[in-house]
């Protein structure tokens, strides 16, 4: 199986190291862990958004796009990289971000993302009670109709182009894997608009890797989040013009981390934020490496790995959000 790749800009400081977690591991009394970072891409803090974003931005300068139109929460480390990126390439960017305008008052709230948001120079729009679709619409109508061409970029850029950047980072994996004579029996790592997992699993089918990947759903219950990723992989399988990949059967979600809800900081994330900042030197963030390295720490202490099998946590980014979460973060 050949992928045929669409064009690309080149972003990404890739590829992103692959590091060894030994103290964590010894820690644990759990298996070998390594660390893919994801977080290092480079684009304005990095992230897993990046990769994608090679692929979009590429497809946007080709169709003669002034303008990245995306949504996401407030604290949306897509929406970042979004802006970041338009920065890069001369283009405009409008975000719609999720809630309410911050008033004279929560002022003092606005950091983290939102705050980079602006000094990467995005013009940004607030849901208020209206769908983000309906507003993202609203807004690159309005574009249009000032003369300009806006490129709309879906939730979390998991659109086919979006997961196209996560079927060749497994191929960057595989060949590190190689490099460095490693196997991997366990990939663990964060999803929840699902491009990052519908692009891993076509990736390793692709390449050739024979770990299972196992996603932390963030947000969703585990039956949505997999149908969302199948139907996405297969999409992204016809426009790599591979034909019909069977793929259902590599789609793994564990929806037991859920907590309080989408960006709500509870013991799970804190405990794991700590622990891998004092124990590795890592920074995790606080909506999603934090919940998933939460997951993978419960699931080592349940014994759901030996000592001797490896488990590979993909470092998705998102620690610029830590700031907005500083009261949730620090025990006191
Ligand atoms: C967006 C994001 C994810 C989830 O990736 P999806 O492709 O939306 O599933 C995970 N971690 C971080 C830090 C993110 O910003």
């Amino acid at each position: 199986m050949t992928p045929k790749y669409p064009d690309r800009v080149t972003i990404a400081h890739l590829p992103t190291p692959l590091e060894e977690m030994p103290r964590l591991s010894k820690h644990l009394s759990g298996p070998r862990l390594f660390i893919k970072r994801d977080d290092q891409t480079g684009l304005a803090t990095g992230g897993n958004k990046t990769r994608k974003l090679e692929f979009l931005v590429a497809d946007a300068l080709a169709q003669g796009c002034d303008y990245l139109v995306t949504t996401g929460g407030r604290q949306s480390n897509h929406c970042r990289q979004t802006a970041a990126a338009a920065a890069k390439f001369g283009l405009g960017c409008s975000l719609v971000l999720t809630g309410e305008a911050p008033t004279s008052e929560t002022q003092t709230a606005v950091s983290g993302n939102l705050l980079l948001d602006q000094l990467l120079g995005a013009h940004l729009y607030w849901t208020g009670p209206r769908t983000r679709q309906e507003v993202m619409l609203d807004v690159a109508a309005e574009l249009r109709t000032m003369g300009h061409k806006p490129y709309v970029i879906p939730l979390g850029g998991s659109n086919v182009m979006g997961a196209t950047g996560y079927v060749k980072a497994m191929e960057e994996l595989t060949d590190q894997l190689q490099a460095e004579r490693l196997n991997v029996d366990f990939i663990v790592f964060a999803s929840s608009s699902g491009g990052t997992q519908a692009g891993m699993v076509l990736g390793a089918a692709i390449y050739n890797f024979p770990g299972q990947i196992i996603s932390i759903s963030i947000d969703h219950p585990a039956a949505e989040l997999q149908t969302q990723v199948a139907a996405l992989a297969t999409a992204t399988a016809t426009h790599l013009g591979l034909g019909t990949v069977s793929l259902a059967a590599r789609i793994d979600v564990n929806d037991d981390y859920l907590g309080e809800g989408y960006a709500i900081v509870g013991e799970t994330e804190r405990e794991a934020i700590q622990m891998v900042a004092q124990i590795e030197g890592i920074l995790l963030d606080p909506v999603y490496t934090g919940r998933a390295m939460g997951g993978l720490i419960d699931l080592i202490r349940w014994g759901a790995f030996t000592r001797g099998q490896t488990v590979l946590f993909w470092h998705t980014g998102g620690a610029a959000a830590l700031p907005a979460f500083a009261d949730k973060l620090i025990n006191n």
